[in-house]
């Protein structure tokens, strides 16, 4: 196992709000990043050390960034597989093109958490209307159709509630989708880990996750679910990683049934959304973990030093101009995290905030009623 030390270059693949919060941590420990995106003042080209102006699918521009870092990561997972293994030939690249081939297309990577015996949504793959009526008979309704590939933040899925609206999914039917029974659960949860090297796994506290419009509104640590519970979705997400011998940070997304039983909903092999708690409240974040495994260093501590709640700042509150970060920052112990993004847009994740503390909750609902006045007049009627 070859180690990379502070010093060295960390390359990133992907240039938005995860790469910049990478970035932003290997800065802190000596490190040294170079991004490879396409857009000029990406957040993290905005920090990086050097920034490489190419899609990602640019295997030109792919080579030179291996060629220039020491180890390779990345942010966005949806990069084709020939690129990943011409980075493979020349650097190590974490996650692998292997754990990626199955992350990127939805069908194979249910496909793999079944042959693993890991519990899930029942499910079946679906290519046209014909499939789709099948597949309906069988999962029954509601289901939602998702695409295979290509979709994140509830993009690419439809809510289909009965037969009457299986005709609501033919735009999605352009491009293989994946039928999926709707489940009724408790809570969304998720377990952020890292995973070393070596096989070594440091996980953080389950957290809560809740979900608006298919898109994580706030996350919750730590979750309010018993220690049984907790104990159970720590050891199928690891069992998750272990099982694709991963290497540096994963989230597993779940649904915890009012029965107690635990469905894996999804898989990133990165850093993630409902992991952005870990940078403030718990001893180490995951994006130093993160950097920690990809360079072959001991993983560290993931206490939670801090009861948290987290909230996604979406550009829907830019509509009026600026937000009133003044009035926000007065809630005490509040920690304001702008991801540099030049153009708000609905739904884009322009930042969040981090309320640390017993009174968490008491500040939550401060904050979001200062961000309800950021929205358009019409809207707060
Ligand atoms: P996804 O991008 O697949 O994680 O979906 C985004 C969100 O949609 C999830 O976090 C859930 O809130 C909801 N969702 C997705 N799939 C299902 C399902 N099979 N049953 C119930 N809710 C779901």
């Amino acid at each position: 196992m070859k180690s990379f030390l502070p010093g060295s270059s960390i390359g990133i693949l992907g240039g938005g709000q995860l790469g910049r919060m990478i970035a932003l941590e290997a800065r802190r420990m000596g490190y040294r990043t170079i991004v490879l995106d396409p857009a000029p003042g990406s957040p993290a080209a905005q920090v990086a050390d050097r920034h490489i102006r190419a899609p990602v699918d640019d295997a030109q521009a792919a080579l030179k960034l291996a060629r220039h870092s020491d180890v390779v990561t990345l942010e966005w997972e949806l990069i084709p597989a020939e690129i990943l293994k011409k980075i493979e030939a020349e650097k190590p690249l974490h996650p692998s093109s292997r754990v990626l081939a199955i992350i990127q297309d939805r069908l194979i990577q249910k496909e793999f958490l079944k042959k693993n015996g890991f519990p899930q949504a029942s499910y079946a793959a679906v290519d046209d209307s014909a499939s789709l009526q099948d597949a309906a008979a069988e999962i029954g309704f509601p289901c939602i159709l998702k695409r295979r590939g290509q979709g994140y933040d509830g993009k690419g899925q439809a809510l289909i509630e009965n037969e009457a609206s299986l005709g609501r999914a033919k735009e999605l039917l352009k491009t293989p989708c994946v039928l999926e029974a709707k489940v009724r659960f408790q809570i969304e949860v998720s377990v952020i880990l890292a995973r070393g090297q070596d096989g070594r796994v440091a996980v953080y506290p389950v957290a809560e996750n809740a979900h608006r419009d298919g898109v994580l509104y706030t996350t919750r640590a730590p979750a309010r679910i018993s220690n049984e519970v907790q104990e159970r979705a720590e050891l199928l997400a690891i069992a998750v990683a272990d099982s694709l011998n991963h290497v540096g940070v994963m989230a597993v997304e779940m649904f915890l049934l009012e029965s107690g039983e635990l469905l894996v909903n999804e898989v990133a092999p990165r850093p993630h959304n409902s992991g952005h708690f870990t940078l403030g409240a718990c001893a180490t974040s995951q994006f130093e973990q993160h950097l920690r495994a990809v360079s072959g260093l001991p993983l560290s501590d993931t206490t939670l030093l801090a009861p948290a709640l987290m909230l996604n700042l979406l550009g829907d509150l830019w509509r009026d101009g600026e937000p009133r970060w003044d009035k926000l920052l007065r809630i005490p112990n509040l920690k304001l995290h702008l991801y540099g993004k030049a153009k708000p847009a609905p739904g884009r994740k322009m930042g969040h905030i981090l309320l640390l503390g017993p009174d968490a909750d008491r500040s939550l609902a401060a904050a979001e009623e200062i961000l309800a006045e950021q929205k358009a007049p019409a809207e707060r009627i």
